[in-house]
């Protein structure tokens, strides 16, 4: 039987699909997206994990057993793990019982995190941390936004990388600023927008910036693939 320090509140299972951002772009996928935010970015793509004020939390979330989902995570044939939110480390401890179960029967597993809560202690070594702090164009106080100990944590333990959402030349400004007082690296850049012409047109954006600076460009294949439809 789980205790109750077990129990994790989840937003959505789903998959196989593809990993849509960032290094692991175009992998074959299973992902756990995880409810509750300490962020309120002003383009957030999945409010419903945490925005409470336009969604119905009892009917957005369900809350199960860490071992439930790893039960029904083995289901699913993808090599690669997806952990995402919302912000799955305010979940760290029942987080971590899912974990150590996802990393002992071999797969990989990435979390997708907004880089505010330092990298948990306890967490199987193997985990990889795709971290993205959040600029500007989140509308988000800085000081709420961005912890420089924590980026700092995740960086030190050599299996992070760092993805922003750059929306506009203030977040570009930003960005770099915070890689070189941070010392970030890899850096990866997307573009804002849950359209299809919106990220075409942030990736032209972004394009010339990226190879200037030495960062890496991801798109969102998801949404150029299928929009904003959820569960892809
Ligand atoms: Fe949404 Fe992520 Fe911002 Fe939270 S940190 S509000 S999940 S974009």
């Amino acid at each position: 039987m789980s205790g109750g320090t077990d129990l994790l509140r989840v937003a959505e299972l789903f998959g196989p699909t593809l990993q849509g951002e960032g290094p692991s772009t175009g992998r074959h996928a299973v992902f756990v997206r995880l409810s509750g935010c300490n962020l309120s970015c002003s383009w957030c793509d999945t409010p419903y994990t945490w925005d409470w004020s336009r969604f119905d939390r009892s009917a957005e979330s369900q809350v199960m057993p860490a071992e439930d989902v790893g039960a029904w995570v083995a289901g699913i044939p993808a090599e690669l793990v997806v952990i995402t939110g919302g912000e799955p480390l305010l979940q760290h401890r029942p987080l971590g019982v899912l974990l150590a179960r996802l990393t002992a029967s071999g797969r990989r597993v990435e979390i997708e995190t907004n880089g505010t809560v330092p990298p948990p202690r306890a967490f199987p070594a193997e985990i990889v941390y795709n971290v993205s702090p959040k600029l500007g164009s989140s509308g988000v106080p800085r000081a709420r936004r961005l912890r420089p100990a924590a980026l700092r944590d995740f960086r030190d333990t050599g299996r992070a990388v760092f993805k922003f959402v750059v929306a506009d030349e203030q977040d570009l400004a930003e960005l770099c600023a915070l890689e070189r007082d941070c010392d970030l690296s890899p850096v990866w850049v997307m573009p804002e927008g849950i359209t299809r012409d919106d990220v075409l047109a942030g990736l032209s954006f972004l394009a010339d910036h990226a190879v200037a600076r030495g960062w890496n460009l991801a798109c969102r294949l998801h949404t150029l693939l299928w929009g904003d439809t959820r569960g892809r």
